[in-house]
């Protein structure tokens, strides 16, 4: 065997030795997560106009996520500190921040006429967090930024990468998660949606709605890692088919959708 044989032999057991660690070298812990989340939620509450906790859409949010959460496995109760809050922008969007911290705009509600609607919604983002979806994104972004060289050389330091403060606050909204991730949110909120008894026909109006209202412009979140919405749409609508329960009438929103319009800025 030549030198460099041995070499690279060498290096590629190495390296299969590191790969199990390599995975989780950038992943913030959970409560590191939470940390980040709760900075960047606070963020959010000092630059947009968060609507306060007895207006009627927050009150209506914050009882339909308590229904989901109650139904969250007990794996996926802590450390999170889930939060939920209005901004009032016409933005038709909603957001999950890390650890537990949940967005919705008036812009997204104003379009949405049932309880089902947001629920799944609310289900898609509570997934994001418990699943740690964002720690993900932050990692593969890392090694990606670093390279395979500098990933190596940390691991042989046994340098643990991560701290909070090192977190640039753009990384903490800008991430794309992966396709894989929505397909999750997606999934793992139906069943939570569908076992907090709500009718999960209202997945499908909602991204079917949402693709309609954003034809041309900026997807929201949930819509913006799927360039066939389509199948997407027929992914929930074959599980809503093979699903054995059934599931009650949709129950509409307590207001018109007109009300939710922001008010003029004067
Ligand atoms: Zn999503």
């Amino acid at each position: 065997m030549s030198r460099w044989c041995a070499g690279a032999l060498a290096a590629a057991l190495l390296f299969g030795a590191w790969a199990p660690a390599r995975a989780d070298l950038f992943r913030p812990s959970r409560e590191d997560q939470v940390k980040l989340g709760q900075r960047a939620a606070e963020q959010v509450r000092k630059k947009e106009k968060v609507l306060p906790g007895d207006d009627p859409h927050v009150v209506l949010l914050r009882r339909l996520a308590d229904r989901i959460l109650r139904q969250l496995p007990e794996k996926d109760r802590s450390p999170w500190r889930f939060s939920f809050d209005v901004i009032e922008s016409k933005e038709i969007n909603a957001f999950a921040l890390p650890g537990g911290p949940v967005f919705f705009y008036t812009g997204l509600l104003r379009k949405l006429s049932t309880e089902d609607q947001v629920a799944a919604v609310l289900a898609h983002e509570i997934t994001h967090a418990t699943h740690q979806h964002w720690a993900s994104a932050y990692a593969d972004n890392q090694k990606r930024r670093l390279g395979l060289v500098a990933v190596l050389a940390l691991l042989r330091a046994n340098r643990a990468a991560f701290d909070v403060a090192s977190v640039a606050d753009d990384l903490l909204f800008t991430l794309p998660y992966s396709r894989r991730h929505e397909t999750e949110a997606d999934m793992v909120g139906y069943d939570l949606m569908t076992a907090a008894g709500f009718n999960p026909q209202g997945m499908v109006e909602v991204f079917d709605l949402l693709r309609r209202a954003t034809a041309g412009g900026k997807p929201p979140e949930f819509l913006s890692t799927h360039p066939d919405d389509a199948a997407r749409i027929r992914r929930i609508q074959d599980r809503i088919a093979r699903d054995r329960r059934s599931f009650p009438a949709q129950t509409p929103l307590p207001w018109q959708p007109e009300e939710l319009k922001p008010k003029s800025a004067k």
